[in-house]
């Protein structure tokens, strides 16, 4: 049957999702054994949702480093055995490069030459990095007042970038809106493309792959609406339902505590994410989404979370600060605050008792320090000879 662009649900105005058959053998040898002549994340192209290999764009996304980070730990005394997964390390410095190449790749196979977005950061370099790969064009909306250095990015792929007036979900309105009337494939990175959420499986099965099926007790994820978390977590549950594993991690959302719509729902108890009006101003500029545009979109993730045994936490923005300074001196890696934040978690959460002595844990560190404009370089200092440098040193 041929795979239609489709959205929200035509009758319940429902998120869309995709199955597969799990009981063909072909799907357990793609989740276990890769198909290694495929690059990136198409080596679990079984599990995707585009079947001709002519038509997966691909940068080499995925299969990003699994990392034991005892520094990390050590620094922090915590009892941990702690990872990161490296996901600064995707072609264009985010996780966003696995949603984007298969929402890029299904928009090609389903006929259309055109994709749009809403995005104010990483997604827009990442649809804008697969769209000049695909030799497609690409069209971004962002809203006004979002900090240019964010787009120019995608305005190197060659994107054309549109600022619109008005709160994000303005933008998110003219992405649907012009996919709606120009008939472009819309990429944007909620659950609103049932295609992108796909690629956001797939660290899944590399955990799985790199950990010989051991799978981490706690994943902890930096979320906006958290598309990556309830995509991974389908990915556990896609191992699961192919007899490779019998436990799936406990998924755990991190959010800045300037925009945490979805921890102050687990606070609450509540069974439903509320937007908050406006946006307050954090480092972490991925997160400060106040998901007025798509608030079913954090409903969801909020149930995800419950049903893996999972829990939410925020950071401010001084734990943000120091959390990116411990990655980078403590790891080698490179971050973006947005995406350091989940190790700041994890340090945090141990502290409060929320994570028991010697859990396996991991971290998803999303974003690219090259990504981050607002750092405050140190000036060196001058030297002339080595007397001076003695003086120093
Ligand atoms: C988009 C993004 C997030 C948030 O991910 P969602 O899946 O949209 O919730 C986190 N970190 C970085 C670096 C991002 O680009």
């Amino acid at each position: 049957m041929p795979v239609e662009q489709t959205y929200y649900c035509r009758d319940c105005g429902g998120i869309m999702d995709i199955k597969y058959d799990y009981s063909a053998p072909f799907a357990k040898l793609a989740a276990a054994k890769p198909d290694t002549s495929m690059p990136g994340i198409w080596k679990y192209r079984e599990l995707l949702p585009v079947r001709d290999p002519a038509n997966m764009v691909s940068l080499g996304e995925g299969d990003t480093p699994l990392l034991a980070v005892p520094r990390v730990a050590g620094h922090w005394d915590l009892d941990l055995n702690l990872m990161i997964k490296a996901e600064m390390l995707n072609p264009s410095g985010s996780f966003k490069d696995r949603p984007t190449a298969v929402g890029v790749s299904a928009a090609r196979e389903n006929g259309f030459e055109k994709v749009v977005l809403c995005s104010s950061g990483n997604a827009s370099a990442s649809a804008a990095a697969y769209a000049a790969r695909a030799g497609m064009e690409c069209i971004v909306f962002i809203p006004a007042g979002t900090d240019i250095n964010k787009v120019v990015q995608a305005q190197a792929y060659g994107s054309r970038v549109f600022c619109v007036e008005g709160p994000f979900s303005n933008a998110f309105r003219m992405a649907v809106e012009s996919a709606g009337r120009y008939g472009w494939a819309n990429v944007t990175s909620t659950f609103m493309n049932p295609f992108t959420v796909e690629g956001d499986k797939t660290p899944a099965y590399e955990f799985y792959s790199q950990l010989q099926g051991d799978l981490p007790d706690y994943i902890l994820i930096p979320i906006s609406a958290g598309p990556l978390l309830v995509g991974m977590y389908k990915g556990f549950m896609e191992l699961m339902a192919m007899g490779l594993t019998e436990r799936v991690p406990a998924l755990v959302g991190v959010q800045a505590r300037a925009c945490e719509p979805i921890v102050r729902a687990i606070e609450r108890g509540a069974g439903e994410v509320k937007s908050r009006d406006g946006t307050e101003r954090t480092k972490a500029g991925r997160q400060s989404d106040p998901q007025t545009a798509y608030d079913a979109d954090g409903t969801l993730t909020l149930s995800i979370i419950r049903r893996t045994g999972g829990m939410a936490v925020s950071l401010d923005e001084d734990e943000i600060r120091e959390a990116t300074s411990v990655v980078e001196r403590m790891s080698g890696l490179y971050s973006e605050p947005s995406g350091a934040i989940s190790v700041g978690a994890a340090a945090k959460l141990f502290r409060m008792g929320a994570l028991p002595a010697g859990s396996r844990v991991a971290c998803m560190v999303t974003g690219h320090g090259f990504k981050f404009s607002g750092r405050n370089p140190e000036q060196p200092p001058l030297v002339a000879d080595l007397e001076d440098l003695e003086k120093v040193l």
